[in-house]
């Protein structure tokens, strides 16, 4: 470890409190007392709180709104070494999985940096100024890890545009990569990382996927913003009687009706608001309804709106099911916690005259860490519902 005592140094402000005294990661620019000289941008300074205590080393960008970021408690530089270090431990967390999200942010000490696996494919998206400056060591401590068949850069994300960094085309290296099919728990997914609206799937609800598909047996299954049809596909292979599957994006329908037809199995995908189509189903129309909808409360401001949609979709889903029938019910707006959402979904079950059970609390899967330090890194939560009567 290279301990270093002459770093360039932020302070915070006195008479303000910030989040970074008491252990989270950033430091927001209206927080220090004094911004760097641009020529530290993408470089490491150490911060210091009002007494001059050590909060640790970070990248630091005088160009974002977060001008810094922890990676290390102590004070040091994000070397070579210690950047092939940060990221060999981030993968070797993961356990040598197939398909899963190798390196998360924060979550992992590597700010800014996020790469997904899907087999012998990486996704990366970088959003920090100082991974920016990383990239070819980056690539490097990848291929030597994992030889990858090929690296896709997501450079085309909007957010990079906070830390000043130049958006363009997402593009793969080596040659350009078609889209590929990847076994994903047993089922057949075409994945288009150049094309795809995320990085490919939404691999944080991959185990989502299985667990919920452990109820489809004999059951009707209608999978709500069903986007490439990830619970309806597992369902269906899982012996739901019938399954359906809702989604608005008629592209994310198109890829969903290919894997289908891949894997043989049934699914009639529909183009459809969920709000409306819910409204005129008939009680007793499916058995297990999945509503696994887009973040409605991405900022803290949209909270309240948030909470009235996701009482909706829930209240009408549970007119729907019978006795015996299982609702499951994500959300992943970071703003609505899980007592929030589960008092949302009591007063549901209560407008409806619904007794329900739970059957399990879901969260993010591990290679999605929550760091509690961080409260930012926790967004996905989710309630596996039975009704009893
Ligand atoms: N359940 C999916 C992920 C869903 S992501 C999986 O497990 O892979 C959210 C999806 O909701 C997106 O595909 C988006 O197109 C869709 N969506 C957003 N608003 C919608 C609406 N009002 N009605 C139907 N679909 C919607």
């Amino acid at each position: 470890m290279s301990e270093v005592s002459h770093l360039p140094t932020i302070r915070l402000k006195p008479g303000r409190r910030a989040r970074a005294q008491e252990g989270h990661p950033w430091v927001f620019a209206g927080e220090v007392e004094n911004l760097l000289p641009e020529s530290n941008n993408g470089g490491v300074a150490v911060c210091r709180d009002v007494r001059g205590k050590l909060l640790g080393s970070g990248i630091y960008n005088g160009l974002s709104q977060i001008v810094w970021r922890r990676f290390s408690p102590r004070a040091e530089l994000l070397d070579d070494a210690l950047f092939a270090r940060l990221l060999g431990d981030s993968i070797g967390r993961r356990n040598g999985q197939n398909v899963c999200r190798l390196v998360w942010s924060e979550s992992d000490r590597l700010p800014g940096l996020v790469v997904d696996r899907y087999g012998d494919v990486l996704v990366i998206q970088i959003s920090t100024l100082a991974m920016e400056g990383r990239r070819a060591l980056l690539a490097r401590v990848l291929c030597e890890h994992l030889a990858p068949d090929a690296m896709v850069w997501r450079d085309d994300l909007p957010v990079r545009a906070k830390e000043g960094l130049p958006i363009s085309a997402a593009r793969s290296e080596p040659g350009v990569l078609e889209a590929f099919w990847l076994d994903v728990n047993g089922v057949q997914f075409l994945i288009d990382p150049l094309g795809g609206q995320k990085t490919g799937l939404y691999l944080d609800q991959r185990e989502q996927h299985v667990l919920v598909a452990g109820y489809a047996k004999g059951r009707r299954v209608l999978d709500c913003f069903c986007n490439q049809g990830g619970f309806a596909l597992h369902a269906a292979r899982a012996g739901a009687a019938r399954v359906a599957a809702m989604d608005s994006s008629a592209d994310a329908l198109a890829a969903g009706r290919i894997n289908a037809d891949r894997n043989g199995l049934k699914v009639e995908f529909m183009e459809a608001n969920v709000f409306d189509a819910l409204k005129p189903m008939a009680p007793g129309s499916y058995d297990l309804i999945v509503l696994d909808p887009p973040p409605f409360a991405p900022g803290k401001d949209r909270v309240e709106g948030a909470l009235r949609g996701y009482k909706e979709i829930n209240l009408r889903a549970l007119k729907i099911l019978p006795a015996g029938g299982i609702l499951a019910t994500y959300t992943c707006s970071h703003h609505i916690g899980y007592e929030r959402f589960q008092d949302l979904l009591s007063e549901a079950a209560r407008d409806t005259g619904r007794t329900v059970r739970l059957l399990h609390r879901t969260g993010q899967p591990a290679d999605h860490p929550v760091m509690l330090n961080t409260p930012e890194s926790e967004y996905l939560r989710g309630y596996i519902l039975e009704v009893v009567e």
